[in-house]
Parts: structure tokens; sequence; C-alpha cells
């Protein structure tokens, strides 16, 4: 017998989410959840290091209705979780303002185009505004910007920032106290190895062994560092994409981000309130690519090239996305941003001052605490990046990559996960609960 039923590797919002769901819908008696750090969300899920949105695809210029379809689905579930859960006041999932700015006949024509027929039935309240509404809503993205300069927006009329750290422990939490299932969650339990035995795995943290039926590592970029030491390779290997944020005090309302460029899986720099801080606003992240697993660890260096495959498909891989003119500029503006003295000025001139024309270099400053890693995954078969994240599962493990939107998609991410259990362990799903809690569950599935 396994001491756990299910051990879950990393307590980000991936991990702690799918603890929740395996504790409240799956048939599972034992859970483990191990997590490096001495608290939950500490990485990338933490409120400090991501953009807090909770992405619907109404916005994001650059998903197609299919895409904007799945989004919207796994956006509702938190939504849910939030008013059945956290209750309609709480601190954790807020309502906020939220629109997609065009500047210039050649955007503005992007999102004119992105109103058809069939996005406008999924976001039945979306909407065109021209420069007078934006000027009501959001007085500074107009104030100060040249009248010659065209400006158009989509507003949506649900928006919502989310304290992502915040939601972590309250799934974490919630896990702990649910009925007729034992919940362990160890904090400074850094798994150092895993092995595969004849009706599971064995996973090694510390001077303790933990012996699972089942495991799903939720550790961001070193889910695919276990997935290599198990040999389970795939031909993937990780770029980790850092993203800085700057801070400003409080000139916008909502959340402004901006149209999406084409094949570019980040999202452009947006103006944020910040839902820690509502004296103050947050404008990112710039895009750097950074040699570590893990932001401000450069200790993860040396896993970092561990996880890399330098071989010939993941060079042929990275000449093509270099061979990306629009790639290429983008990499270059942002290690331009980089810079002392020259980089705020630039970030400035191209990012913030888009959105806020008025806004002073004075006012602006690096929030140097601020930012994560998104881990943009290259597919060696694809000889490019893949938009979106990586979801390996192999016989009894589940390896889970979760670059940029992740967050949005946790519940969504850990219903795939608890139906690949509940088929491969044979642990009874409850189904109905789940559909009557956070919505239905794809005819498909
Ligand atoms: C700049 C930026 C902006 C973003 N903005 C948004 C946004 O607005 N909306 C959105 O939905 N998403 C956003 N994202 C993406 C989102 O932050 C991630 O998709 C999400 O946080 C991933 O969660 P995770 O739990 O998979 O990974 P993480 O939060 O990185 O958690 C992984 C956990 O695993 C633990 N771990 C790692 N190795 C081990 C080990 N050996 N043993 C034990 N534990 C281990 C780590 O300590 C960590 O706690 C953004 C990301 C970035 C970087």
């Amino acid at each position: 017998m396994h001491d756990y039923d299910l051990v879950i590797v990393g307590g980000g919002i991936t991990g702690s989410s799918l603890a929740y769901l395996a504790s409240r819908y799956l048939d599972v008696k034992r859970i483990l959840l191990l997590e490096k750090y001495g608290s939950i969300a500490s990485l990338n899920s933490n409120a400090l290091n991501n953009s807090q949105t909770l992405h619907f695809g109404d916005i994001e210029t650059n998903y197609n209705v299919e895409h904007a379809r799945k989004t919207k689905r796994a956006a509702e579930r938190i939504v849910r979780y939030a008013h059945s859960e956290l209750g309609s006041r709480n601190r954790i999932v807020q309502q906020c303002q939220k629109m997609v700015l065009a500047v210039g006949e050649e955007e503005i024509e992007v999102l004119s185009e992105r109103l058809s027929r069939d996005m406008h039935r999924l976001f039945p309240g979306l909407r065109e505004i021209g420069k007078k509404e934006i000027s009501k809503l959001e007085p500074n993205v107009v104030k100060g910007r040249h009248p010659d300069e065209m400006i158009s927006a989509l507003l949506a009329d649900t928006g919502y920032m989310v304290n992502y750290g915040a939601l972590s422990d309250s799934f974490a939490e919630k896990a702990r106290k649910q009925r007729n299932v034992k919940v362990d969650i160890l904090l400074n339990s850094k798994v150092e190895s895993v092995r595969r035995n004849d009706d599971g795995y064995t996973i090694y943290a510390g001077d303790k062994a933990y012996s699972a039926s089942f495991a799903v590592f939720a550790a961001g970029t070193y889910s695919l560092y276990f997935a290599k030491m198990l040999g389970y390779d795939r031909n993937l290997s990780i770029i980790s994409v850092g993203g800085n944020f700057y801070e400003t005090p409080r000139l916008l309302k909502g959340k402004v981000y901006r149209v999406q460029i084409e094949g570019i899986p980040f999202a452009a720099v947006h103006g944020d309130p910040e839902i820690t801080n509502p004296k103050i606003n947050r404008f990112g992240p710039t895009v750097s690519v950074v040699p570590e697993l893990e932001r401000r660890h450069p200790e993860t260096w040396l896993d970092y090239v561990r996880t890399f495959d330098f071989d010939e498909p993941t060079i042929v891989s990275l000449k093509n996305i270099l061979l990306s003119k629009t790639i290429r500029e983008i990499l270059a503006k942002n290690i331009v941003y980089d810079l002392p003295l020259i980089g705020k000025r630039q970030f400035l001139k191209n990012e913030a001052g888009r959105i806020v024309p008025g806004l002073r270099n004075a006012d602006l400053k690096l929030a140097k605490e601020y930012g994560g890693v998104r881990p943009q995954i290259i597919d060696e078969d694809k000889r490019f990046w893949i938009l979106g994240g990586a979801k390996l599962k192999f016989a009894n493990i589940i390896f889970n990559i979760t670059p940029s939107p992740g967050a949005s998609s946790c519940l969504e991410s850990g219903l795939e996960d608890l139906l690949y259990i509940s088929k491969s362990t044979g642990a009874h799903f409850y189904r109905e609960k789940f559909e009557k809690e956070l919505g239905p569950v794809d005819a498909s599935a």
C-alpha cells in the first residue's frame, strides 16, 4: 500500500487548486502536497509576480473564437469558486473595469474585426468605444494625447483582478478542511528526485521518501526537469522569459491592455491596478530571456542548463524563432529596457506612454521585487515554440508546465488532471457535484 493516493509537487496555483479539486471531487483518501519554499505560491503565482488578470479571451486580440471559448469557460470556474467559497465581498477575486486599447488606424481595424459575429455571440457585452467614452472611463488615456492620434477600445462588461497568491492559499486551506480525506501540506520540502515503481512512484524530499499511486508535478519550470529525470522527454525545452513591472501612482481606474502582436505568446505591455495596493498602477511585463528556472534565484541556472536540450532540433527551433523579425524587434526593444539610465525612458516612450501619454519619467519606478518567469516551451518536433502550456501525461503521472496566462485556467487544468487520474486509477470523480459547483464538464471529456 502506498503512503498516498496522490502526491502533488509544487504549491503554486496549479498544485494548490489540484489539491482542492482532488480533495473535494475525487474519491481519494490521502493527498500530499510538497512545496519547496516556506509558503504557498512564493513564485509565479504570488500576487507581485504576475499581472493579476483573470483572462476571459475577450480582450486578448490574438485569441480566436475557439481559444476564447475555452479561456472563458476556465475563467468562469474561478468566478464560481469565488462566489461560493470566498463570498462576494472577498478581496481575492475583485471585479474591475477592463479594456483593450488600439492606437492608430491599423490597430483600430484589428479591434473592429475582432467583433465578428461569433465573438459577439460569445461576449455579448463586449463593445467598441471611441475617444469620448474612453476619456470618461479612463481620463488619463486621453489626456495629453496628440489630438490627431486616433484611438479606440474594446470595453468588456466584466473584468476581474485576482490575487493568485491568496487564491492559492485559499485552495490549500480548503483542501485541508475537506471531510473524509487526509490532506497533508508540507512546506520547506524540496523534492530532489522521483523513482518509478511497479505500481506508482516514490518521491524523495530531503531525507524523506513518499510513495504514491499517482503523482502530479505542478512545479512550474521544474516540472520538465523532473520529466527529463524520469526519461519522459518528449523533445521539449524551456526558454525562461522573465517579466519586469514598473510602478506609478494610480493613474488608471481599471486594466488597459494593448492590441496583441500575432504569434507572440506573451501579452503586450499593459497597465493594471495593483490588487494589494490601490494607490498604485503597474505597467508591464517586459520580456527578457533569463538563464534561470526561477526568477531571482540565480542558483537555478544549472538546472536550467540540465533542462535544456542542446541538440540540433533545439538549435534549429531557436534559429526559427529568431528568424522572425517581430520577435527580434521585441527582444531588442526589451534589452534596451533593462539598461540603466536610458531603459526607463525608452519604456516610457514605447510602452507606458502609449497608454498614458501624460505619464512623467519621475512617476515611473522599476518595481525590482516584482515579476516572474514565463516558461516558453520549445517543441523540437515543431521546430518552434508552442503557444500555451504543456501537460505531459504518462502512466500514473502528470507533468504540468504552465506559462502565462496559466493562473486563469488553473481549475480547468485541474479538472483535466482529475479526469485522467480517475481514468488511470479508477478513483470515482464526483461529476455531478463538480458541475453544480464549478460549471459543466466538456461532453468530450
Ligand atoms: C510576468 C507574468 C505575468 C503573468 N500574468 C498573468 C495573468 O495576468 N493572469 C494569469 O492567469 N497568469 C499570468 N501569468 C502566468 C501565471 O503566473 C502562471 O501561469 C502560474 O502562476 C503558474 O502557476 P504554477 O503553480 O504552475 O507555477 P508556480 O507559481 O511557479 O509554482 C510552482 C511551485 O512549485 C514549487 N516547486 C518547484 N520545484 C519544486 C521542488 N523541487 N519541490 C517542491 N516544490 C517545488 C515552487 O516553489 C512553486 O511554489 C503571468 C506570469 C508572469 C511571469
